[in-house]
């Protein structure tokens, strides 16, 4: 029987019904802006402190580190130009960060090669992990800001970032991890993990789109975003989002106080997955098998096309994504995938299926029923299948 089963967790995910009451009242009758005097206001206002409060306790920072975005990319964008512009002024010009992070961290890089910084990108192995001697090995005099993720969007891969942070801080270097797919997935404390700046997204924690955070440790604030009112302490000005902001945090504390009884549970149906999958034949999985997010599944399924089993699976019922869902509509392979070694053609036949809580062992049961059926039916026709199975290669 078809069923609907999304399994695009990384992409994005579904606002939680419990986040969606607690920002109703602001979208609503709670309309005041949080800069007026009166009490519609000052309520607002209330919203936003409690929000900023409730967020820096699961951060484990102060909530005057904490400033709101529109969401990962901007808070990327923020603590990597703001930083770079901030130091250029003591003569520090040279960046350390992956070749694989997401575009919003890559393409901001590039922006700052352009304007005359100069960026170190570090390899990351086949199995997908940045390794803190060569974040070491890439610091210099110069160096003002090392940004390495906490967890990868693809492959899931989770970084060492407690050791680069402690790394970083020894060398009087500043750090920032893109925590996009980390927060609520992994156990991260900013102080004890010696981390500068952090950004974060609500909509990956089934919190609302376009909402997010950047925290900066006291002393390391970017330079401003948006100059206007005094909002954000004056550093990323405009009215706030406070439907967004109240959102952001009910989400966080929402999975946050999931994860122990959660997590576990996502990481048994991501084994089962992909145990089931491997049974498919010339099927591998990408990236380290243990450490790895609780809800990452990214296989490479060889003689198909990512795109093509993209369509047969939802029209099973099936959402997945092949590489990064801002990447998919261009025929390139995803940066993830080549960076960790795979061949173009291989890396073209690569799936990524993630889940999240709302994710169930049915799911996981449907989605092993439909996968090889879909994938026999996709090989059937491939001249690339064909040619494979003649050389032995399959
Ligand atoms: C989704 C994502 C982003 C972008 O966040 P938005 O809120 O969609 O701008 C940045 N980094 C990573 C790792 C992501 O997964």
């Amino acid at each position: 029987m078809k069923r609907f089963v999304y399994a695009d967790n990384a992409a994005t995910t579904r606002l939680s019904p419990a986040v969606l009451d607690a920002m109703l009242p602001w979208l609503t009758e709670g309309y005041g802006n949080p800069s007026s005097i009166y009490s519609k206001g000052r309520e607002a206002a209330q919203a936003v402190l409690d929000a900023r409060r409730r967020v820096a306790a699961i951060l484990g920072c102060d909530s005057s580190e904490v400033y709101f975005t529109s969401g990962g990319s901007e808070a990327d964008n923020w603590a990597i130009k703001g930083t770079a512009h901030r130091l250029a002024a003591q003569g520090k010009k040279h960046l350390v960060t992956t070749v694989f992070e997401h575009h919003a961290v890559l393409h901001t890089c590039a922006a700052l090669e352009k304007e005359g910084f100069s960026v170190t990108y570090l390899p990351v192995g086949e199995k997908g992990i940045v390794s803190p001697r060569a974040v070491e090995a890439a610091l210099r005099e110069d160096t003002a800001l090392v940004s390495i993720m906490a967890a990868n969007n693809e492959i899931g891969t989770i970084q060492p970032i407690a050791q680069i942070g402690a790394l970083c801080r020894e060398r009087g270097v500043l750090f920032h991890t893109d925590a996009v797919q980390a927060v609520c997935h992994l156990d991260l404390d900013v102080r004890r993990d010696n981390i500068d700046l952090l950004s974060l997204s609500a909509h990956k924690i089934h919190g609302p789109k376009g909402s997010g955070v950047l925290y900066a440790r006291k002393g390391t604030v970017p330079w401003n975003l948006i100059d206007g009112g005094g909002q954000e302490r004056g550093k990323r000005a405009g009215t706030e989002n406070v439907a967004g902001i109240v959102g952001t945090a009910a989400a966080m504390e929402l999975a946050h106080s999931r994860m122990g009884e959660e997590l576990p549970r996502i990481a048994a149906l991501r084994d089962r997955l992909i145990e089931g999958a491997l049974q498919i034949p010339c099927t591998r999985l990408n990236g380290d098998r243990e450490r790895r997010l609780p809800g990452n599944v990214n296989l490479s399924i060889e003689g198909i096309e990512g795109e093509a089993l993209l369509l047969k699976l939802d029209a099973r019922g099936i959402c997945a994504s092949s590489g990064s869902a801002c990447t998919s509509g261009s025929l390139d392979p995803s940066h993830v995938l080549l960076a960790i070694g795979l061949p173009h053609e291989v890396a073209h036949g690569s799936l990524r299926l993630s889940l999240s809580e709302e994710n169930t062992s049915e799911d996981v049961d449907y989605i092993l029923e439909v996968l090889p059926q879909v994938v026999e039916e996709l090989r059937a026709m491939s001249p690339v299948w064909e040619r494979m199975k003649a050389e032995g290669r399959c």
